[in-house]
């Protein structure tokens, strides 16, 4: 699994509270995986906040980790990839589209079963 990781100063804010963010992910996301042929893959970007995830259990290393460390180099460089493994490891699955409900429901909206 390729994971870009941007820690850079143009980083996004925070899309729940708007505060600066450590870092973002940009990871695939499973409900599309790539197809034979496919020129780039569906994905997701995922922010690391201080404020929002410190309740987090799985971000706390990475959190502490940018606390004591101002920049990624090379020393701390397998640090910081297995941290952001044991970040990304704990988030929840993002919600995806089961076809077969969706087209059911499709189906019972053309017929115009959803009518209320
Ligand atoms: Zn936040």
């Amino acid at each position: 699994m390729n994971i870009d990781v941007r820690t850079d100063g143009d980083l996004p804010g925070c899309h729940r509270c708007q505060g600066q963010l450590y870092l973002t992910a940009r990871l695939p996301h499973p409900g599309f995986p790539p197809r034979a042929g496919q020129i780039g893959v569906w994905s997701r970007i995922v922010g690391l906040c201080p404020r929002c995830d410190a309740a987090d259990a799985h971000a706390h290393a990475l959190l502490a980790f940018f606390a004591y460390h101002p920049q990624i180099n090379e020393g701390n460089a397998a640090e910081f990839a297995a941290l952001v493994q044991d970040w990304i490891s704990g988030m929840p699955p993002p919600r995806t589209v089961d076809q077969r409900t969706l087209e059911e429901e499709i189906t019972a909206w053309r017929r115009g079963e959803l009518d209320g």
